[in-house]
């Protein structure tokens, strides 16, 4: 039978599918509730300044991502982070600290202790974890120690998953650092034996760069749009009524012979009724991390040094902020000369109930954290605004085992649907590439 698509969900997910599908010339069509495609993704210019309310940036971290950017070089130009913004920031004791870059910088941080910096040199020789669903927390604090847990490994998974290490499990939250245990034994013989691999020319452009587009993350986003075609997405469709007889799926009469939904997990039963409500119950109860995205523009910036990527905030220090980006830093033309940008990200699983605060109180509540790191007098930003997400970021916990064995389940009696998106595979812009790359090429 000639295969058929519809694709549920126009953010990247989505699109991407249904550009490789496109471009393979199967027929797909895209059924978006919002009035507009991209998803979280959605940049604005406004006053001189470039800046975007959902994810500020990706990264190279994959061949699918830098596959897909180079397949798009005549829609879109990419926008490297400028190396001026290489250093990271992590806030310990009432100042700045660096993240070390190399072996002296390491052996000087006042961000571990002398014992566990110590106790790094035997990390090589400590055994592999045993437990597959072991957090992230217990996992760094047996192998690396509980500073480097407080104050590298805490406001990195802020940064990505504005989680909890100790709710994250390893395996299925960063499944390459899994990895590199479980297959060398340990991160550093691991890191190390894998950057002696030899590579191919793709592989050599997977440099873990941070990214954006000229222009702003849409402009990704209207790039896939116009191959896709707008006549192939249906937008404003917010009650889908998908039904499904002898491995076809129906929706407004037409016939489909695959449904890919690329939605958040509490979406999905309202979606899929024919779906036995007792076979979602282990991928309905998914948590996200509620974030609150705060961006500030100053036209004429006068508070301290900019030469960094940002900053983060590890829980241990009882902010309010929980990181922060120095968005016209790590790139070109976001601000008005001598001026500024920021990003700023509050709440997460760990202070999810400021996600019911208004917005008022939540900038009030920004600007004294945001004067003393930044060393500002007073907080007068030519530009602000407040954007909130209930469900943000995926949280893949202990029950992930069980979520990946009902999306199998589900899938191995629909024959046809595929269950796809940030409820497995990754939570980051590059993971959400890969996934959309492997599931089309499985259905090309
Ligand atoms: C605030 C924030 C900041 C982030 N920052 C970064 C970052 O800097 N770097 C990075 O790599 N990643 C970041 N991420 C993560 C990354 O942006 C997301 O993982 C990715 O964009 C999600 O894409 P998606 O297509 O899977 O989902 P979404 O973008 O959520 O798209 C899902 C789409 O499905 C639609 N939809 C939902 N329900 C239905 C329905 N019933 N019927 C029809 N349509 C429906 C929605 O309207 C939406 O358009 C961030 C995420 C957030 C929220």
């Amino acid at each position: 039978m000639t295969k058929k698509v519809a694709v549920i969900g126009a953010g990247i997910t989505g699109l991407t599918i249904a550009y490789y599908l496109k471009k393979a010339g199967i027929p797909v069509k895209i059924f978006e509730k919002n009035n507009r495609a991209g998803g979280v993704i959605q940049s604005s210019l406004k006053d001189g300044f470039l800046y975007e309310h959902g994810p500020n940036s990706g990264t190279l971290s994959n061949i699918e991502i830098v596959q897909l950017l180079n397949e798009l070089n005549s829609d879109i130009e990419i926008d490297i982070a400028q190396s001026a913004s290489k250093k990271r920031l992590i806030w310990k004791n009432n100042r700045w600290e660096a993240l070390p870059s190399g072996l002296w910088s390491a052996i000087r941080t006042p961000l571990f202790t002398f014992y566990d910096k110590l106790r790094v040199l035997g990390e090589p020789f400590r055994a592999p974890g045993t437990n597959p669903d072991e957090t992230v927390a217990a996992m760094v604090k047996r192998r690396l120690g509980q500073s480097f847990l407080d104050y590298a490994i805490d406001p990195f998974i802020s940064g990505i998953y504005a989680g909890d290490p100790d709710y994250l499990v390893t395996k299925y939250a960063l499944p390459k650092l899994y990895t590199l245990e479980q297959t060398y034994g340990s991160f550093i013989k691991g890191a190390y034996k894998k950057a002696k691999q030899p590579k191919t020319a793709l592989e050599k452009q997977v440099t873990k760069d941070i990214f954006s587009i000229k222009g702003g993350l849409e402009n990704l986003v209207k790039a896939l749009v116009k191959h896709i075609g707008d006549e192939h997405i249906c937008l404003n469709r917010k009650n889908i009524n998908i039904n499904y007889n002898k491995n076809k799926y129906f929706i407004d009469n037409q016939e489909f012979t695959h449904v890919i939904s690329a939605v958040q997990a509490q979406a999905l039963p309202k979606l899929l009724p024919f779906v036995p409500s007792n076979m979602w119950l282990d991928i309905t109860n998914l948590r996200y991390a509620p974030v609150i995205e705060i961006g500030l523009g100053f036209k004429h910036w006068q508070g301290g040094d900019l030469k960094a990527f940002g900053g983060l905030v590890p829980m241990k220090e009882h902010k309010n902020i929980l990181g922060l980006l120095f968005m016209s830093s790590i790139f070109k033309n976001r601000a008005p000369e001598n001026g500024a940008l920021f990003t700023l990200f509050i709440g997460g699983l760990k202070r999810s109930e400021l996600i019911e605060m208004p917005k008022t109180k939540l900038l009030e509540l920004v600007a004294k954290d945001f004067k003393q790191m930044m060393q500002l007098t007073d907080f007068n930003p030519d530009m602000q605004f407040v954007k909130s997400y209930k469900k943000a970021i995926a949280q893949y916990g202990a029950d992930s085992s069980k979520r990946l064995k009902s999306i199998d389940d589900i899938e191995k009696t629909f024959p046809g649907l595929i269950l796809a998106g940030s409820i497995r595979d990754g939570v980051g812009l590059a993971d959400r590439v890969k996934q959309a790359k492997q599931i089309s090429n499985a259905l090309i």
